[in-house]
């Protein structure tokens, strides 16, 4: 057979001209903005110019700080399409990991969404490699003399100013290597600082067939992505479309559950993606509110652990599927999808059993359980051990720019086993390959789709000259999924209040990473080693044994 390379620019070529009627739908305050495919194939052209115009070369990278919107699904094939590499910047992270992100990711031209102009000028000063900023959307002008105020600031350009009276065709570059880095994100840290994957053209490729195939995306789908662009690769949902000719729907800004329920009515969405939360939201306000979603066939969720009553809940009084899916910013991110075998019929036991888990393992991903003791674990249902997964999509190292230090770099190796990536998820896989997860080996918190890390939460509470000890796990939450809860230790005698604990933390961490539930104990409860021991706290919540104050 031949051998051509699996590159982003064949799906941009065949996304915007095979279909280049079908559309970007980008939701706005004045309603829906459209591109057809073929006109984000001549701005792509056009940004790929003007970015070389700018002196992107080689394997640059360039950064995006944007909303889901037609420009960012541009600068999603243009940049890896010319040979560079995307680096989505999530804007939700607190800014000292925005700007750790930034600067280890090495980008020297950013684009940024108006709306967030602002946030972004008050980091730019700390990020001496960005010589050029791209401003999507008017700004006025002090919002503009701000972004180029610092010394290394070169330019600051109108986006449509700079792309317009560019040529609308580019020769891609077809001698590109398919294993060359297309685009990264960043897993959100855990402890210590976020670590950097790189996808290649061939992982995005191969990820978008499979995911497309597995979640049933058809040319006549018009699909909603909530699933943030900047996250763990957007779920291949870009790329996957483009194969797939399947038109998209943006949210941009307009996250809340109003607008999205507008959006499926008015723009007749099938399919969309998203993390529980926000699929959560939806379903209060259809239940309350209401709005035609008949055009609605599924939505997919992950990110973490779906609701199986809010999944049922879709299904029984929408008609809506729930396809709840696992996965992982280091798998690209899809691993498993939850469609359960054809012989179960719909809406029963079995059939709920499997929706429910975390899903079958795709097309081209290994996975193996391993237990405590390091023996490979039978896929029987019941043994339960930490997943192990390789395949082509799946990365095999972190980023690494020579700034980390040791310890960093031996936590990265940490990571891989023999060539298979070690998940940090615990849980069974059955014989027909459904993986049911059961814990995490980590102790993050996972709130409304976004991490908060404990450790991070528990040094900040501990620096109060009050406090002797803090612990804090997470725990259910019918809103967010989990929040956080603290169990603090305080110096005898001190009258501290948990809410000047919490006013204590808010110059240190963002606002939606503040612990609402506050418990004050005589001591953290320890493990044989002297770790906290958050089991215990969990199950001394769980059965009602702590004293919360729950803050508003
Ligand atoms: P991220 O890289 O931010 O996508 O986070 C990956 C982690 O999120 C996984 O290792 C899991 O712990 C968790 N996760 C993702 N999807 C699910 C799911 N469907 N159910 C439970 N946890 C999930």
């Amino acid at each position: 057979m031949q051998r051509t390379p699996l590159l982003i620019s064949s799906i941009l070529r065949f996304g915007t001209t095979l279909h280049g009627d079908q559309e970007v739908v980008t939701w706005t305050a004045e309603g829906p903005r459209r591109a057809s495919y073929a006109e984000v194939g001549r701005q792509a052209a056009q940004l790929a110019h003007a970015l070389r115009g700018l002196g992107v070369s080689g394997d640059d990278r360039v950064a995006t700080f944007m909303w889901n919107n037609a420009e960012h699904l541009t600068a999603y094939l243009a940049v890896p399409s010319m040979g560079a590499v995307l680096h989505a910047l999530n804007i939700r992270l607190f800014p000292e990991q925005i700007l750790y992100i930034a600067d280890h990711g090495g980008s020297s031209v950013v684009i940024v969404d108006n709306t967030l102009a602002g946030p972004f000028a008050g980091l730019l000063a700390h990020l001496p490699k960005i010589r050029h900023v791209i401003v999507n959307g008017p700004v006025d002008e002090a919002t503009t003399a701000a972004l180029s105020a610092p010394a290394h600031v070169v330019g600051v350009h109108d986006y449509a100013t700079l792309i317009s009276g560019q040529p609308t065709e580019y020769a891609w570059p077809e001698d590109l290597d398919e294993d060359c880095a297309s685009s990264m994100c960043y897993t959100s840290g855990t402890t210590g600082n976020p670590k950097g994957v790189s996808y290649s053209h061939r992982s995005n490729y191969l990820h978008a067939l499979t995911a497309a195939m597995t979640l049933g995306i058809r040319q006549d789908d018009r699909l909603l992505v909530v699933v943030p662009l900047f996250h763990a690769n957007a779920w291949g949902f870009p790329y996957l479309a483009m194969a797939a000719g399947a038109t998209l729907v943006m949210p941009d800004r307009f996250l809340q559950a109003a607008p999205l329920a507008q959006m499926i009515e008015t723009e007749k969405v099938s399919a969309g993606a998203g993390v529980p939360t926000v699929w959560n939201e939806l379903l209060r306000h259809l239940e309350t509110a209401g709005a035609d979603v008949s055009t609605c066939r599924q939505l997919v969720v992950g990110g973490s652990a779906a609701p199986p009553a809010m999944m049922r809940a879709f299904q029984e009084h929408h008609g809506i599927t729930i396809v709840h899916a696992w996965g992982m910013t280091e798998m690209s991110p899809i691993g498993t999808v939850a469609i359960p075998p054809a012989r179960c019929d719909e809406g029963s036991d079995e059939y709920w059993s499997y929706a429910t888990a975390q899903g079958r393992l795709v097309m081209g991903v290994e996975g193996r359980l391993v237990g405590p003791d390091g023996s490979k674990l039978p896929w029987d249902g019941e043994s339960v051990g930490e997943l192990e997964v390789r395949g082509p999509w799946i990365t095999a190292s972190y980023n690494r720019n020579g700034t980390e230090s040791d310890g960093e770099v031996a936590e990265m190796a940490a990571k891989f086993s023999d060539g298979w990536l070690r998940t940090g998820d615990v849980g069974s896989l059955s014989a027909d390959g459904f993986l049911r997860l059961t814990d995490r080996a980590k102790d993050v918190i996972k709130s409304g789709g976004e991490w908060i890390s404990s450790v991070d939460l528990e040094n900040a509470i501990m620096a109060h000259p009050e406090v002797v000890e803090a612990s804090v796990v997470g725990v259910p939450d019918d809103r967010w999924g989990e929040r956080p809860l603290a169990s603090v230790v305080l110096r005898a005698g001190s009258s501290v209040t948990p809410e000047q604990l919490r006013d204590f933390l808010a110059d240190r961490l963002a606002r939606w990473q503040l612990p609402e539930r506050w418990a004050i104990i005589d001591e953290v409860p320890k493990t044989s080693v002297g770790k906290f021991d958050k089991k215990v706290l969990r199950s001394r919540y769980a059965d009602g044994d702590l004293d919360v104050q729950t803050l508003s």
